[in-house]
């Protein structure tokens, strides 16, 4: 049965769209820690981003790389964080957050809320810095 993300992939699941090349796949999270909290993902689905093929998890490397740039360019941080965590959705995902301080980057704190509109109107600078 295909994850969650993969139904994001395919469009079968809505999702705030950032980014998208043959083998990647970047989108806000429905449930942001920080303003800007966005997940990178194979397009290919692989439980535990270490079971990754090496070329692979250094291009996805590379694909947040220049995600966290256009972040960077349309949310006021002092540089975006990374985490791995993948306990809850089982197909490998970098977690992107912008952050000033090391308490911005705590999963445990309550989520941020947005309305849609927010949300799209942030998905869409991102992408156009993308
Ligand atoms: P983890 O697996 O790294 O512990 O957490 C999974 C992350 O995916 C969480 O931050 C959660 O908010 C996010 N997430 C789970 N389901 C969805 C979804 O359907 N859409 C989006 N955009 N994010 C999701």
């Amino acid at each position: 049965m295909a994850s969650i993300f993969s139904k994001i992939v395919s469009g079968e699941i809505p999702s705030y769209k950032l980014a998208e090349d043959e083998h990647f796949f970047a989108f806000l999270d429905i449930n942001p820690i920080a303003k800007g909290h966005a997940l990178v993902i194979p397009k290919k689905e692989t439980d535990y981003i270490f079971d990754i093929e090496d070329s692979e998890l250094a291009s996805m490397i590379l694909f947040a790389k220049k995600l966290a740039k256009a972040i960077e360019q349309v949310v006021a941080c002092n540089r975006i964080g990374i985490a791995v965590v993948g306990l809850e959705v089982p197909h490998a995902h970098i977690h992107l957050i912008p952050i000033n301080t090391i308490y911005d980057i705590d999963f445990s704190k309550p989520k941020l809320k947005f309305e849609a509109h927010e949300f799209k109107a942030l998905s869409d600078a991102i992408a156009a810095k993308v």
